[in-house]
């Protein structure tokens, strides 16, 4: 079966066509058709779309909003000069949606109804910059692919629902938590779980032995630690913000601070959360890119102080955050790296267990090295 995988943004649309079936699942040989990207929707966007072994095809023209980028991937997939390897669109057999947050109701993934709808409807007051956009999409995939395409939500937050009371609750008054479900709730549990199903099936482990550490290290960033195949504790909160160091993102910080920046700097409280979300982090520190590769490389030739102290800071918290998992965890059999960062950079890989072989933690350096982006 082919299935269209769509990750709504705010202004972006990504996509990926998918063939897929349990027996391929089982044995790691899905195939992608197709990849691609609506960007800047809303105005003048930008839109790449790539089929499996042509060449990118690049053009902008104006997407008035989320529908409209759906039926732009949709007409590009059915369009003969597309190379797209389908015969039409009554070969899109299913329809599966990244949605970031699933609130305490969404414990896995599920397909949409009426009722999904509805409680989805009601989770978007604890997402506003995600679910709005994930949601629009469910409604446009279902408008333009009409109601016989099944369509899955897959949830940013689901792994984490096996978080126990004490890793999940903050220490505010408890009546914060049943009134505004404040809690921490976790997000990049599909990247989390898959790299634990990955590791299981590496080491031929079953899963109740599973006893690792997690780090996705992408623009956002995030650690878990995941005893008997379950996420049992994990970095991000409330928000994806809380945390490791990310791109933009700063990560844990004192609360305090919200009103102490918002007061010097003549700031409302919102300017400032959205400083400690859009200019904090890689980005805030080296004054320079949120982009690790660029740092590394300015750091490389340059030797530019702030960037070098950037990937220093990164690599510390993230190897705090190992050394809190340990405890929690009653110690790991591994550390598991993805996400652009965890996957390619052996640099930051090397700074982060750096330190660690008191816990017997051994990185292979050839093994590093080999795996590079
Ligand atoms: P997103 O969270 O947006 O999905 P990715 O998982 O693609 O992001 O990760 C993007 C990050 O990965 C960027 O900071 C990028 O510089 C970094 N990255 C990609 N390749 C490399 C590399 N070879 N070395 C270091 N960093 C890399």
């Amino acid at each position: 079966m082919n299935v269209l995988v769509l990750n709504n943004g705010s202004s972006s649309l990504k996509f990926q066509l998918i063939r897929t079936d349990p027996d391929l699942a089982a044995r790691d040989a899905d195939e992608r058709l197709a990849r691609g990207v609506v960007d800047r929707i809303g105005g003048q966007a930008l839109l790449t779309f790539q089929a499996a072994g042509r060449p990118a095809r690049r053009e902008t023209t104006p997407v008035r909003d989320h529908r409209t980028a759906v039926e732009e991937v949709l007409r590009w997939i059915a369009s003969e000069t597309s190379g797209v390897p389908i015969g039409g669109l009554r070969e899109i057999d299913a329809v599966g949606h990244r949605v970031v947050h699933g609130g305490e109701y969404f414990r896995r993934s599920v397909l949409v109804d009426d009722e999904v709808l509805r409680n989805l409807e009601d989770t978007l007051d604890l997402a506003p910059l995600h679910n709005p956009h994930n949601l629009r999409g469910i409604y446009a995939a279902r408008e333009v692919l009409g109601p016989g395409v099944p369509q899955a939500a897959v949830f940013d937050t689901a792994f984490h629902h096996t978080l126990p009371e004490h890793a999940y609750l903050y220490a505010i008054p408890y009546p914060l938590y049943r009134r505004h479900r404040v809690r921490r709730y976790g997000f990049h549990g599909t990247s989390h779980r898959y790299v634990a199903y990955r590791y299981r099936v590496l080491t031929g482990m079953p899963r109740e032995k599973v006893r690792i550490v997690t780090l996705h290290l992408g623009n956002g960033a995030s650690a878990c630690a995941i005893a008997g195949g379950n996420s049992v504790d994990t970095s991000m909160g409330f928000t994806p913000l809380e945390g490791l160091v990310m791109g933009t993102r700063s990560g844990d910080i004192d609360p305090a601070l919200v009103d102490y920046i918002a007061a010097k700097e003549g700031l409302t409280a919102a300017d400032v959360e959205l400083i400690l979300n859009k200019q904090s982090g890689l980005l805030g520190i080296s004054g320079l890119t949120h982009d690790m590769r660029d740092l590394l490389a300015e750091a490389r030739e340059h030797d530019d102080r702030r960037a070098r102290l950037a990937i220093d800071i990164f690599c510390y918290r993230a190897r705090k955050y190992i050394g809190a998992y340990l405890a929690a965890l009653g110690g790991a059999d591994a550390v598991v790296f993805t996400g652009g960062i965890g996957e390619n950079s052996p640099e930051i890989r090397e700074g982060i267990v750096d330190g660690l072989q008191w816990f017997g933690l051994e990185l292979d350096p050839e093994s590093n090295r080999q795996m590079v982006g």
